[in-house]
């Protein structure tokens, strides 16, 4: 194990302090700043090899960074069996299969 509990805790408090950083950006309209807080949080996850808590990782946009809200910055269908997203800002198309 390369990081520490401790450290572990660390850098799950600090990704949830960005992901509420990047929510009152994109309450602000700021997205360059919802991107970069976004992106700095998923970095730190690499850092620590830990996996970005699923709460978050069903938030962000993989090709843009974005944070995806619905009616905002996501459009939602269901098709089958498939939830699709839709990043309305880079057209990134996410499909999750419901069971
Ligand atoms: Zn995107």
């Amino acid at each position: 194990m390369s990081c520490s509990e401790d450290i572990r805790d660390l850098a799950i408090q600090r990704i949830s302090r960005l992901f509420s950083l990047a929510h009152e950006m994109l309450r602000r309209g700021d997205i360059a700043l919802v991107r970069r807080y976004v992106y700095l949080a998923t970095r730190i996850a690499q850092r620590c090899r830990i996996k970005l808590p699923k709460r978050y990782r069903v938030l962000i946009c993989k090709r843009c960074y974005t944070l995806l809200i619905p009616g905002k910055t996501c459009s939602v269908r269901v098709r089958g069996s498939y939830i699709i997203k839709r990043c309305l800002l880079c057209g990134n198309v996410i499909r999750t299969r419901i069971k």
